[in-house]
């Protein structure tokens, strides 16, 4: 194709001039990208004294004018392999280079040594480059117009976005909490390492493993344990990496990765959300998508392809397998299927454990509690709220991280950054009596759980706040425990019709309203626990648009309303029950908004102390006192 020269004058002038405002960043070597590696660990100087001391480093590059280093040194816990960091040196270190020599260490300066003529010779020779390579361009731009097939393949090819670590220096006891998976992986392991002691007895060593769980449980970590335990690479890559705008895109990703991978047997590939390819084929919205099933197909196509015993092992991740294609989990593909679920209490108390390690706590914290006040979290909550408390503590100076910040941290992951609270204002009693009426009502009710703390200060989105300490170990819920929580739900609602009048109400309980219709929903549709008897209406969660045929259950117009009927019959027996309950505890209250008010907080057991001036408290069973030790 020809150009006639206006066009490339036009096109390389700006190129030209661009280019020499971008050359002097361009052309001093910078540390992160000369090494050619991905980002390396930072080392502080003192770290990196000790380890030229311990005649651990090998070699040392210099850049930016000998302030910035990339150390090479051995690390001990990853039997000497040899490890990349990056160190900040001061500025007048003579002695190092001493020292350097002395540890017969491997120097290398990459200055850009500010010379005139060096700087002057370049420059001459820039414009010829440069002008050349902006022809170049040109040339290929205008051969390819368009993006011919040419170029599609390239995109694969020379993008490829999965990641490889050779060692991930993560060990299964690393990986807390989450026992069963673990037992049944530690079999992986071995697949990895002695291959011959199945292949032996003529077993067929299966391809892939499949980890189901939400996320934070610690999936992408229990992968990086296998592979570290069995001293493998491990090359992962995100489903959503293999879906690209451009059709091929992905399939070819998904070849690069095998081939890869098959160089460097004995490895192990992981596929997190594998959702995001592995989606039954011809569903979901629109139809289908030709990339993703290209991809899939290509990924079926890789797994077939290799024999167990070529020693690669495919480990995916999903929160969602409902909507894995079937041909993924049959025999041969993922066909193990592990569950990595949410840590029960005593799965908490050894992940704090591990996260544990590294922090300084007082004596005086017990990681049991913090894991008794934690439920529902996961392995990636307790790492996160362990991690909080420290950055509370150093910003409180405090030697070691105490309850004071752990009780705040928790505070903070589950309810959000902590707000200014109110002045003293009407809004603010009727913040207050609305929290307290929640409180009142969860004590009084013996099938409710114990209130743990009330609180005015701001939380995310909540003006106030009533914390309750839900018990765990058990998983059934009566329907008395459902009215209680529905009677408790109501309790702001409640108290502010019963105090202010029913004219003053506010939007407010907006998000309690949406709860208990909920809850009360389930209690007909699911439950059988209402005069429809004994009968599923609905099932959970019905992600209709993803596909996969979670079909909700149909049922008549008759049903319907009766359906609806009963759900407002449930609310409306509750409501009263808990109006009745403030206008009996009237007394009560009002003191306790004056001393809310004052002291922004009050703590269960004060709560209830207070209250049983009053009133008889009812004993819960199941009360325990979390924060105490
Ligand atoms: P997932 O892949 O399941 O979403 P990750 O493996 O990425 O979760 O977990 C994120 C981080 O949370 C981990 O790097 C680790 O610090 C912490 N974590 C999660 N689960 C556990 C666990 N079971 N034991 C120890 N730490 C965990
Ligand atoms: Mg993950
Ligand atoms: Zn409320």
């Amino acid at each position: 194709m020809k150009l006639p020269w206006r066009v490339i004058l036009l096109w390389t002038l700006p190129i030209l001039v661009v280019g020499f405002f971008l050359w002097q960043g361009t052309f001093s070597p910078s540390p992160g990208d000369a090494s050619g590696n991905r980002a390396n660990t930072q080392l502080s100087y003192g770290r990196f004294l000790n380890y030229l001391e311990s005649n651990r480093v090998q070699a040392v590059d210099l850049y930016d004018n000998g302030r910035t280093a990339i150390v090479e040194a051995s690390d001990p816990q990853l039997n000497g392999n040899v490890q990349r960091y990056r160190v900040d040196l001061p500025e007048e270190a003579p002695e190092l280079i001493t020292k350097m020599r002395e540890a017969d260490v491997e120097i290398d300066s990459h200055d850009n040594g500010d010379n005139g003529a060096i700087w002057g010779f370049l420059g001459n020779l820039i414009f010829p480059v440069l002008l050349i390579g902006a022809l170049f361009f040109l040339f290929r731009r205008s051969n390819q117009g368009g993006g011919g097939p040419g170029q599609a393949m390239n995109f694969g090819k020379s993008k490829a976005r999965f990641q490889m670590e050779a060692k991930t220096g993560v060990l299964f006891d690393d990986v807390a909490g989450i026992e069963e998976a673990k037992e049944e992986l530690q079999e992986v392991v071995t697949f990895l390492k002695q291959p011959e002691r199945f292949t032996a007895v003529g077993a067929k060593i299966p391809k892939g493993a499949l980890l189901v769980g939400p996320p934070g449980t610690g999936k992408t970590l229990m992968a990086k344990a296998i592979a570290g335990e069995a001293g493998v690479p491990f090359f992962s890559i995100s489903g959503s990496e293999f879906v690209e705008m451009f059709v091929g895109v992905g399939a070819s990703r998904v070849r690069d990765l095998f081939k890869k991978a098959k160089e460097n047997a004995p490895c192990l590939i992981f596929i997190d959300e594998i959702d995001a390819v592995g989606r039954q084929r011809g569903a979901g919205i629109g139809g289908g998508n030709d990339e993703r099933e290209q991809t899939l197909n290509q990924l079926l196509t890789e797994m077939d392809g290799f024999e167990g015993n070529t020693g690669i092992i495919i480990i995916a991740a999903t929160n969602r397998p409902d909507v894995l294609d079937t041909a993924l989990l049959r025999p041969g593909r993922f066909d193990r299927q592990v569950s990595v679920d949410a840590p029960d209490v005593k799965g908490r108390v050894s992940i704090l454990n591990v996260h544990a390690r590294n922090k300084k706590l007082d004596p005086d914290v017990s990681l049991e509690s913090i894991a008794r006040r934690t439920p529902g979290f996961t392995g990636a909550d307790l790492a996160n709220l362990l991690n909080e408390a420290a950055i509370l503590t150093a910003r409180r100076r405090k030697e070691a991280i105490t309850l004071a910040e752990i009780d705040d941290a928790v505070d903070r992951v589950v309810a959000g950054m902590e707000g200014t609270p109110l002045v003293d204002s009407k809004s603010k009693r009727l913040i207050a009596y609305h929290e307290l009426g929640h409180a009142i009502i969860g004590t009084l009710l013996k099938d409710h759980d114990p209130v743990q703390k009330v609180t005015l200060i701001p939380r995310g989105q909540a003006q106030g706040l009533t914390w309750f300490t839900p018990n765990e170990e058990q998983t059934l819920v009566s329907r008395a425990q459902l009215k209680a929580r529905i009677t408790g739900a109501l309790g702001g609602r409640a108290a502010e019709e019963e105090v202010f009048g029913d004219a003053e109400v506010t939007s407010g309980a907006g998000g309690d309203l949406q709860q208990l219709t909920n809850m009360a929903r389930q209690m007909v549709t699911r439950f059988g626990m209402s005069d429809l008897g004994p009968m599923s209406w609905e099932e959970q969660n019905s992600q209709v648009f993803l596909g996969g045929g979670l079909n909700r259950s149909e049922y008549s117009e008759e049903i319907s309303s009766r359906i609806d009927a009963q759900v407002r019959e449930i609310v409306e027996q509750c409501h009263q029950n808990a109006r009745q309950i403030i206008r009996d505890n009237r007394v009560a209250i009002d003191r306790l908004v004056d001393l809310l008010i004052e002291k922004e907080t009050i703590d269960g057991d004060e709560f209830r102390k207070i209250l049983s001036e009053y009133t008889d408290i009812p004993e819960k069973e199941q009360y325990t006192p979390q924060l105490q030790k």
